[in-house]
């Protein structure tokens, strides 16, 4: 009865966990979507893109 009980709560455990990974690698590829640069696709840490800003900078000069 233990083992059953044991199994069970194991069983539940790990079906959280793969709910908890889902839902994190879903929000972590909504992220990576809004880190790409929409110009040249250049992964970038913040909103602006440094490649873009630079073209833009030698364009203006
Ligand atoms: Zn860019």
């Amino acid at each position: 009865m233990v083992l059953v009980l044991i199994g069970i709560a194991i069983g539940i455990l790990i079906v959280a966990i793969l709910i908890i990974k889902a839902t994190k690698t879903s929000s972590r590829d909504i992220l990576g979507m809004k880190l790409f640069c929409v110009t040249c696709g250049t992964k970038t840490s913040d909103s602006k893109c440094p490649k873009c800003e630079k073209s833009a900078k030698t364009f203006g000069v």
